[in-house]
């Protein structure tokens, strides 16, 4: 499964990922995408040919990357050693008559130019420069290849080039890579929350590229919800949206395991009778819900909780009551539909109205009696709960169901 899911990703793009044995060259390949970017095509250039050849013939260090996480680096591409003697192979390109700018890094043989951009994020900000005239590749003795790109420093570059196009999709490895003109900082990837820019990822990657350009590239880190817009650095910068949840998953409802008909219609009453903002949340979350019932239920309490991957897994014995499913489902609102600032704004608030013991429980705790008290419709004035419009208004700024995205390991 994990295999499948780094294949989709990869293949990020949402062209079609050609096979290798009916794969175009290389460099076509690249030029379709950059067409697709509205950016001029690449030519192999013979003279960084001559450079690539030595660095790739003197690599014996690179090796193909093994998880998603990894971010490749390159040990010949600044200096390489040649009979004991340490060579900048830009130093080299220059010295053949190069006049250009010029910096290498590192691409797999075998794979397509999609996959290689989606991993190797060094290369991949040369590839998407607008002012890049050239590709050159030369494969190493440890099937990699290693790629020299030239650039035209009389070109303009002003707007910020972001591949692969199209929403994100948050369940991918690879969000969106972004290369920025040189100057424009270390961005962040942000949502409007509470009518304030909050950081939701940092970049996964940052890389240098040609002449002082910078790609950052997003994914893997954090989790992003569906059918939002984000932006990157200032709103005016760069707006991104997330694709709508897929059919199939909202489709998709609760999945019982060994729940007998009583135990489902308590609990399905409990989701019925729910506050419609509760009700609609969980309408998200519940293709990700296991309920299990009897003997493999929890062990010593009557109900329980617990996330298992990218699925919540609730627990319920016979004499679960809709107070305890309502507590229950509180957690997997808070596992599935809050990420880290959501998690944090309830926790602030919680102790801003009076909660005492945040030194001692979890804010999970805290929030899933706090669903619970609110599904029951329940009024108090302990300064313990937050009042009914607060909590609506923080689930209505932080919550919704956020996928995990791809992780594991790369293609062999
Ligand atoms: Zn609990």
């Amino acid at each position: 499964m994990v295999l499948t899911a780094a294949v989709l990703a990869v293949v990020a793009s949402g062209e079609a990922a050609p096979s290798s044995r009916s794969a175009p060259p290389l460099l076509e390949q690249v030029n379709g995408i950059r067409r697709q970017l509205g950016l001029q095509p690449l030519q192999a250039d013979p003279v960084v040919r001559l450079v690539v050849e030595r660095m790739a013939i003197n690599d014996h260090t690179d090796r193909t990357p093994e998880v998603l996480e990894a971010q490749p680096d390159c040990a010949v591409c600044d200096i390489y050693f040649e009979a004991g003697l340490a060579r900048d192979p830009r130093v080299h390109y220059h010295s053949l008559g190069g006049r250009s700018f010029i910096r290498f890094g590192l691409w797999r043989a075998g794979w397509t130019a999609t996959q290689n951009l989606s991993v190797f994020f060094r290369t991949a900000a040369l590839v998407l420069d607008p002012r890049a005239r050239t590709f050159t590749t030369a494969r190493t003795p440890l099937g990699m290849l290693v790629v020299g790109v030239t650039g035209d420093s009389g070109t303009a570059f002003t707007r910020p080039v972001r591949w692969p196009l199209g929403r994100l999709d948050p369940r991918h490895q690879l969000w969106v890579q972004v290369l920025l003109s040189p100057g424009q900082g270390y961005p962040h990837l942000y949502d409007v929350r509470e009518g304030r820019d909050v950081t939701v990822a940092y970049p996964l990657a940052a890389a240098r590229g040609l002449g002082g350009s910078r790609l950052v590239a997003f994914g893997l880190n954090t989790s992003l919800a569906y059918n939002r817009e984000y932006h990157l650095g200032t709103s005016t910068l760069l707006r991104l949206r997330t694709r709508a949840m897929p059919f199939g998953f909202m489709q998709r409802s609760w999945t019982f395991h060994s729940v007998e008909p009583a135990e489902r219609a308590v609990f399905l009453d409990a989701v019925r009778r729910a506050p419609a903002q509760l009700r609609t949340l969980l309408g998200e979350l519940d293709a990700a819900v296991d309920v299990v019932g009897g003997s493999e239920a929890c062990i010593s309490v009557d109900a329980c909780e617990e996330v298992e991957g990218d699925r919540a897994k609730v627990g319920i014995a016979t004499a679960a009551t809709r107070a305890v499913i309502l507590h229950e489902l509180g957690h997997v609102v808070f596992d599935l539909a809050l990420d880290e600032r959501g998690r944090r704004a309830f926790r602030s608030a919680f102790i801003r109205t009076g909660w005492r013991n945040a030194p001692y429980v979890p804010p999970g705790e805290q929030f899933a009696d706090q669903v619970e008290h609110w599904a029951l419709g329940e009024a108090s004035d302990d300064p313990r709960w937050l009042q009914r419009a607060e909590l609506e208004r923080l689930l209505r700024e932080h919550a919704a169901y956020r996928p995990l995205s791809a992780r594991g390991l790369l293609p062999r």
